[in-house]
């Protein structure tokens, strides 16, 4: 296979090539992990608990190989520590639900006095994960943990973008004797993402909307189910009565960690009419304050924009939005440093609903903010979108702002604060809209997403003539 090339955010140079995996070595590979999951499934719960703690704690081990590998993926260092936290953390979380969850339960009889009804779990044999470069590590292994310890075998093909984690990650895996058999990561393009949905049987993909169409599309061709997790451009509404600077502290924050590079970014920000001019100078005041990690990768929030192509989204969004009579309010600019790419933390004003920057996913710490009048204007415009991955409300009369919450068509809203549902473990969340389609990927239920349900079906009196009913 021809080796694929991988730029350098922070410098722009191409500085790590890898081999995408052949067809032969997917297929070699999921026909042996078919095999083998046979065994992961009939060992227990238990068993599988303590193997993935394992892996918890060799990833602790080897935490300083994945962190280089990963920071210099992304070109950043707080949310790399983070994106291994979260790991850690998530696979002990699970490991803590799991037996539970996976518990069959007791038969119990049923309204008719001759059956008895049992359940039995059963895993899709080969989960199918596809995974984006925006955050790349959680993104690999957040619907992998849950399948692995439903007793699925699991092969991950991460973004070509962000790699460099990949090698790490897959020693620390192959250090857990058994866990291998069951759980690969597989390096490749779009291409490779393609092959894998032929061998898997079922198949989560996270990444855009246009890419998650094409995904589906596949699954359905070989009749199998996906769970699409693709991208929004979340709204937040700002009612009058609100507290203007914790607001713009919680916006900016919503929008502009990760350098905006997250799903759940606040995209944009409707401000009710009196608070418009006062709040908008709050976020900008606030997006002055944050800095660029350029010169130095442990100094500044701001991390580089990873993809290349990203630059492209963020810079045309831009020019179309001052082209159509956007006012800057503070940066506006994607700067170069030594080859990276890094985009000002940037706030506009004076937006509407014609320009791309309020209809389209930009990606970048970019907030555009919109006034209104009334809630239905608010909430009309906060719905006026293809996307409904989430979505927040500031207010001060909570009343309020549940009931503008209610009538947002997103799948999780955050009340006076942005981005929680990124940290929300016990709730249950599904994507509206073109953001996506499946079941809950937070929360117990993201398990189920993972088994299907048998019913055993018992009659417990034999003497009864089958024939009778
Ligand atoms: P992308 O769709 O370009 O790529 C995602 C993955 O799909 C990559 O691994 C890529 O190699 C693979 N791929 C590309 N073409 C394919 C094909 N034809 N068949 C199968 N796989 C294919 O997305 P991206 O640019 O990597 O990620 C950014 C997007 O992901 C944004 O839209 C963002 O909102 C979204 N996202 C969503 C969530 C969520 O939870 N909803 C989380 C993170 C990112």
């Amino acid at each position: 296979m021809p080796l694929i090339n991988v730029r350098n955010p922070r410098t722009g140079r191409i500085d790590y090539r890898f081999e995408q995996t052949g067809a032969e070595e997917l297929t070699r590979l999921a026909t042996g992990m078919r095999a083998a999951q046979v065994e992961w499934h009939d060992g227990g719960v238990e068993l599988r608990c303590r193997m993935m703690l394992r892996l918890a704690a060799a990833i602790s081990e080897r935490r300083d190989v994945l962190f280089n590998a990963l920071s210099a993926d992304t070109g950043r260092v707080r949310e790399t520590g983070m994106e291994i936290d979260a790991v850690i953390s998530s696979i002990e979380r699970w490991c803590r639900l799991a037996p539970e969850l996976l518990a069959p339960g007791e038969p119990k009889s049923t309204d008719i006095p001759f059956i008895e009804l049992g359940r039995q779990l059963a895993p899709y044999p080969l989960t199918g994960i596809i995974s984006p470069w925006n955050i790349p590590l959680v993104l690999a292994c957040i619907d992998a943990i849950p399948a692995l310890l439903a007793g699925s075998a699991v092969i991950v093909k991460p973004s070509e973008i962000t790699p460099r984690f990949v090698e790490p990650l897959t020693d620390i895996v192959a250090g857990v004797s058994g866990l291998a058999e069951v759980f690969r990561l597989v390096p490749g393009d779009g291409s490779l993402g393609q092959a894998l949905i032929d061998h898997a049987d079922l198949v989560c993909f996270t990444g855009s909307v246009a890419t998650g169409k094409q995904v589906a599309l596949a699954a359905a061709q070989n009749f199998i189910p996906c769970q699409l997790e693709l991208g929004g451009k979340d709204p937040a509404i700002v009612t009058a009565d609100t507290d203007i600077q914790r607001s713009a502290a919680a916006l900016c924050w919503g929008g502009m960690v990760n350098a905006g590079q997250s799903c759940l970014s606040v995209e944009r920000v409707y401000a009710e009419t009196p608070v418009y001019h006062d709040l908008t100078a709050a976020i900008a005041a606030k997006a002055r304050s944050l800095k660029l990690n350029a010169d130095d990768i442990n100094e500044g929030e701001i991390g580089p924009v990873i993809s290349e192509n990203q630059h492209h989204i963020i810079e045309s969004h831009l020019q179309d939005a001052t082209a159509k009579g956007a006012t800057i309010e503070c940066g506006g600019r994607i700067v170069e440093h030594n080859g990276g790419l890094w985009c000002e933390p940037t706030v506009l004003s004076n937006v509407n609903h014609d320009m791309l920057v309020m209809t389209e996913e930009t990606f970048g710490p970019v907030l555009p903010v919109m006034a209104f009048s009334t809630d239905q204007e608010a909430i009309s415009l906060a719905n006026d979108t293809i996307y409904g991955l989430s979505a927040a409300v500031f207010a001060n009369d909570v009343q309020r702002a549940g009931a503008i919450a209610e009538k947002l068509d997103a799948g999780g809203i955050c009340i006076n604060d942005a981005g929680l549902t990124s940290i929300m473990h016990e709730g249950e969340k599904q994507a509206f809209k073109s953001s996506g389609m499946g079941g809950s990927r937070m929360g117990p239920a993201s398990i189920r997403r993972f088994l299907r349900t048998k019913a055993l079906l018992e009659n417990t009196q034999l003497c009864r003539d089958p024939w009778w009913y």
